[in-house]
């Protein structure tokens, strides 16, 4: 057992926090995105890091690309890391596992060049069980003809292309039947109304009316679609992949200075035993969640199993940070829930932001209670209820 990073994982965190250095714009931080820094983390190549060489990427390593991520997300970079995480997770992994030869030289360059792929899984009676999927895909000539009714989708207003999971076999039992699809996001009979939600995340109900998909755009083998998610799903569970570890500790850093710089009833708020007891949890389960997810990097390099690991990292890191994030508030007091921009505001807004839209990992596709349910009948082997 080496419990300490190799000399290239070293050099890696350097390089990183050296074009940090050079290229954060001091104007523009999370959550806002800046196209001209995204233009710079593209030219470095690094929204291909785990893309291999011969399709456009760097290559590397899971160590390589957790590193990246915290370090992004630590320094408030004004990139989104969740989009591209996503993107390579899901998209990017089935692709290069599932995807032909000919797709992945056609769609895994386009990710290290700064595109980003959404999921079009979510319908109104098909939400955390995929088998229940109604929207229908059926061949015609050279294209697949979609029709039905998606939901929560997030990306669909901007990106240019979604993978689609739809019903090619209605006969099949209802896990069978599913295929996976590349759509372009722009074809006719596509209709799309916005959703608001928490912390002003938009997502979209999209309405496919005879949508033609060419069968070139289908991925792998027809109705092995759910097959190729569930095999996907600990990559999945993990797409946050060291974002969530830097962001949280950026949090706390700046929580814990704000309590030393101000005074509560005459004195810092650091100064009550009270106080003191909950920044020390923070900090033991912040500290947790890196190691957990350094474990699952580490693993992913070893190529061994990650999947029970995944989900007990999963429930641990969410669980800790949506405490982390309702903890910070309460130490915050009122001024805690102030808007960016009102007198007054601590932190910048930034923790009342965090608190209104990390919420939604509590209840969203990878929740706790959805992945304990996994970890109890696959982790620990018991009895189906
Ligand atoms: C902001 C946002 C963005 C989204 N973006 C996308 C997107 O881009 N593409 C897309 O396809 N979908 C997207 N979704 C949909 C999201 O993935 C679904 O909300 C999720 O799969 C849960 O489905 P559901 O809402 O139907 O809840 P349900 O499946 O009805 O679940 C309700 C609750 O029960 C829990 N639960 C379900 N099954 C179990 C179980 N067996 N054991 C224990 N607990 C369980 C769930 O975790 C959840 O908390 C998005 C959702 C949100 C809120």
């Amino acid at each position: 057992m080496d419990f300490k990073f190799g000399e290239e994982h070293r050099n890696f965190r350097q390089e990183i926090l050296d074009f940090l250095e050079k290229e954060l714009p001091g104007d523009v931080k999370a959550p806002v995105s800046s196209p001209d820094f995204i233009g710079k983390v593209i030219n470095k190549g690094w929204l291909g890091l785990s893309i291999p060489e011969n399709y456009g990427g760097l290559g590397l390593d899971a160590i390589c690309r957790v590193i990246l991520n915290e370090e992004m997300s630590y320094h408030q970079a004004p990139i989104s890391l969740g989009l591209y995480g996503r993107s390579f997770s899901v998209f990017g992994r089935i692709c290069l596992e599932h995807g032909s030869e000919e797709q992945k030289q056609t769609w895994l360059p386009r990710l290290t060049e700064g595109e980003a792929f959404g999921q079009c899984y979510t319908e109104p009676e098909s939400g955390t069980d995929m088998t229940r999927i109604q929207t229908r895909a059926v061949r015609d000539g050279d294209h697949y003809i979609i029709n039905g009714q998606k939901m929560f989708i997030t990306t669909t207003h901007t990106l240019k292309r979604t993978l689609l999971m739809a019903r090619t076999n209605p006969d099949a039992s209802a896990d069978k039947g599913l295929s996976m699809f590349v759509m372009d996001n722009t074809s006719p009979g596509i209709s799309i109304t916005q959703m608001m939600g928490l912390g002003g995340y938009r997502t979209n109900q999209v309405f496919l009316d005879n949508v033609k998909v060419p069968c070139e755009n289908l991925i792998g083998v027809e109705n092995r679609g759910y097959q190729y998610y569930l095999a996907n799903k600990p990559f999945y569970l993990h797409k946050e992949q060291g974002a969530e570890v830097g962001s949280v500790q950026r949090a706390f850093d700046d929580l814990v200075q704000h309590l030393k710089n101000t005074r509560r009833d005459g004195i810092p708020p650091v100064k009550r035993p009270v106080i003191r007891q909950k920044l020390a949890e923070m900090a033991a389960n912040i500290k947790a969640m890196r190691l957990l997810t350094y474990k699952m990097a580490w693993m992913e390099t070893r190529g061994l199993d990650i999947s029970h690991i995944a989900s007990v990292a999963r429930v641990f890191n969410v669980e800790s940070w949506l405490k982390f994030n309702s903890t910070a508030m309460q130490l915050l007091g009122m001024n805690g829930q102030l808007r960016r921009g009102e007198n007054n505001t601590p932190l910048g807004g930034t923790m009342g932001w965090h608190y209104e839209f990390d919420a939604i990992q509590d209840f969203t596709r990878g929740s706790p209670s959805y992945t304990k349910s996994m970890i109890a009948t696959h982790g620990l082997g018991l009895p189906e209820v």
